[in-house]
């Protein structure tokens, strides 16, 4: 059983604040700014790869609409919407979630892509992408 189960089951405390029959968000212990947010599936599936897209639908909306609270509660410049699948990602508890994450700075939080924008040739992106196709 992982540690949001337990927070499901409210075996451990957490700060709640959104709950309906499928979700549950409730603040990150580590708040990374003010306001930081978890949504949470009841159900425990561990990664993307896992749930259910009925169940993955509703918590994208139930995330929207704390967005809209967190964007009204504290006026962050702006919010990011993260989730982490698997260790090498940076996942560490693996039940999946949503972190909805307001930023007051550009660098309050450090989450920076290599620009690589000029490293490759346009039969690299060609490939590249044609291997997505068909593998969808
Ligand atoms: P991940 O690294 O898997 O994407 O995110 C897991 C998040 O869960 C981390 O940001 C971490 O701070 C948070 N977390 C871990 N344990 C607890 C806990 O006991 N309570 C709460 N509220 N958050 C937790």
């Amino acid at each position: 059983m992982t540690i949001f189960e337990k927070i499901i089951l409210k075996e451990i405390p957490s700060h709640i604040v959104y709950e309906d029959d499928l979700v549950i968000a409730f603040l990150d212990i580590s708040q990374a700014t003010k306001g930081h947010t978890l949504v949470v599936p009841k159900t425990a599936y561990k990664d993307i790869f896992e749930i259910p897209d009925n169940i993955l639908s509703h918590l994208i909306v139930v995330a929207k609409k704390l967005a809209k609270a967190i964007d009204k509660a504290f006026a962050p410049k702006g919010i990011n919407l993260l989730n982490n699948n698997k260790e090498a990602a940076g996942q560490t508890v693996f039940h999946f979630h949503i972190h909805i994450i307001p930023r007051y700075s550009s660098n309050d939080v450090s989450f920076a892509f290599t620009n690589n924008m000029n490293n490759l040739s346009s039969n690299d992106y060609k490939e590249r992408a044609s291997a997505i196709c068909a593998a969808l």
